[in-house]
């Protein structure tokens, strides 16, 4: 894998400011594939600046012009997408077909619906005697996670440039050649020098530096929401405005009129992706006691079927931290069904496609994020104690209904203080708001209401 050793700044890479590297690891067999620059408060400071100079011309461009950049841009992803699903796969370990797909299909759509949004959206609207114009709110600091390395890069710097932002990029230090392979095609894309720029680097360092940066006018970050509680408190302090898209312990309800067989198949498809590393991922799954056991079977053959083929998780810190959890779910008193604490293999961060059995709703394995391929199922008596388990945690980011009827789904999806729930196995929609509720963060992405996170309003009354 290429690496730069420098951080583009102000349209080049230059030196980073210290000497200091992070190695960047294959999970699947744990080598060394690359060196990225650790970045300092120096070099978010000299990214911060060059986006502060690059705003006022980038802001006045017309959305025309920055609907033809994210165009290319759009372009530019598409032609690099073998490039881009290899870079995933080698720094991430998911299996090269789901990179493909996903991890570089789901950015270009991304791209390309805000090169669409930019040319389309009302930037300016009559309300009675006033014109109210939608500005950019100015320059963004953007902190991503590792788990969609570039979708969760693109859902930040589309939005944010067809806004009229400009952007300082921290990606995740575990995924930061994919980071660098995009600020490479932004470059091609002809995005004016500073406009976007990239500090790799470690988030106690230059994640924080960054989040403080009394030059950033709006924080968006992905990633744990103990992080993201920080954050928070830092924008408010510093009356900043802030987005976040925090963890999730989605519910995926199955009432008892349901495909059952269909319901559970896709139940743990959705879980295994990506090794479970998804903050959507319903890993609670409800079903009705008089058809319990029937899912249990069904959702333990489904997983036993991925085997290793799901590929690791990211690195040994996390599969340390999903091992924990599968011991603690034995702990409490859970019934594994499928999988277990030991590794599928010697070498990689492999954790075994896991379901537990006979989870009560209050067990850790059931209220805690876990982020890897384990699935917990619960089981409910009536509707009542269905939502009420659902509705059960801190989180609120997805989630699903199946039903043998839609309006009885939606009637139930309806109820559920979550952001977004898939209807009968209901397929992923770029355009939609992706966001939560509760503690699932603050604000949306995607489509329309992932641009007004970066436009401010004004008035002019006449
Ligand atoms: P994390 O620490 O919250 O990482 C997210 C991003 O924030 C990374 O770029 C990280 O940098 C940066 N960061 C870390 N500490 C920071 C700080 N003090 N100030 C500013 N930025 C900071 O998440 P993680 O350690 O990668 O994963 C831990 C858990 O978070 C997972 O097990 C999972 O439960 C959850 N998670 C959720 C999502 C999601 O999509 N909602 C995504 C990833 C993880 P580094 O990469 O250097 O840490
Ligand atoms: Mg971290």
């Amino acid at each position: 894998m290429k690496a730069h050793d420098g951080m583009y700044i102000d349209g080049a890479w230059r030196p980073a400011a210290g000497t200091d590297t992070i190695e960047v690891v294959n999970p699947v067999d744990e080598q060394v594939i690359g060196r990225v620059p650790a970045g300092t408060a120096e070099d978010v400071d000299a990214a911060v600046r060059a986006a502060r100079a690059a705003f006022p011309a980038w802001a006045a461009t017309t959305p025309a012009e920055r609907a033809a950049r994210l165009a290319a841009l759009r372009d530019i992803l598409v032609a690099r997408k073998d490039e881009i699903a290899e870079t995933v796969t080698a720094e991430l370990g998911s299996p090269l077909p789901f990179s493909q797909a996903v991890h570089a299909g789901v950015p270009i759509a991304v791209a390309g619906s805000y090169a669409e949004l930019a040319a389309t959206y009302a930037f300016e609207e009559r309300v009675g005697n006033s014109t109210v114009y939608q500005e950019p709110v100015g320059v963004v600091g953007a902190i991503t996670p590792w788990n969609y390395p570039l979708h969760q890069i693109v859902a930040k710097v589309a939005p944010a440039l067809a806004a009229g932002c400009t952007v300082v990029l921290k990606p995740a230090e575990d995924t930061p050649l994919t980071a660098q392979l995009f600020a490479e095609t932004v470059a091609e894309a002809g995005i004016p020098a500073g406009v976007f720029n990239l500090v790799t680097g470690l988030g106690p360092v230059a994640g924080q530096a960054l989040a403080e940066h009394p030059d950033v006018d709006l924080v968006s970050f992905t990633g744990s929401t103990a992080v993201g509680k920080r954050i928070g408190a830092t924008a408010g302090a510093a009356v900043k405005r802030v987005a976040l898209e925090l963890g999730g312990k989605s519910a995926n309800v199955i009432l008892p009129s349901a495909d059952l067989a269909k319901a559970v198949g896709v139940g743990v498809a959705n879980v295994m992706s990506n090794s479970g590393q998804t903050c959507s991922a319903w890993t609670r799954m409800l079903v009705h006691s008089a058809r319990y056991d029937e899912a249990v079977e069904l959702a333990a053959a489904a997983a036993e079927k991925y085997g290793d083929r799901i590929g690791p998780v990211v690195s040994a810190k996390q599969q340390a931290r999903v091992r924990s959890y599968i011991d603690k779910g034995v702990t409490e008193g859970a019934r594994l069904v499928a999988g277990g604490p030991e590794s599928p293999r010697e070498q990689g961060y492999f954790v075994s496609p896991t379901v537990f059995a006979d989870v009560t709703p209050e067990m850790t394995i059931a209220q805690e994020e876990i982020f890897g391929p384990v699935l917990s199922i619960i089981r409910y008596e009536d509707e009542a104690d269905a939502l009420r388990i659902a509705n059960g945690t801190v989180y609120g980011l997805a989630g699903a209904v199946w039903a043998g009827d839609e309006a009885e789904a939606v009637a139930f999806a309806r109820r559920l203080d979550t952001g977004q729930v898939d209807i009968n196995g209901g397929r992923f929609n770029p355009l939609a708001p992706f966001g939560g509720y509760k503690q699932s963060g603050v604000g949306r992405e995607l489509g329309s209401h992932g641009l007004s996170e970066y436009l401010q309003t004004k008035s002019l009354q006449f």
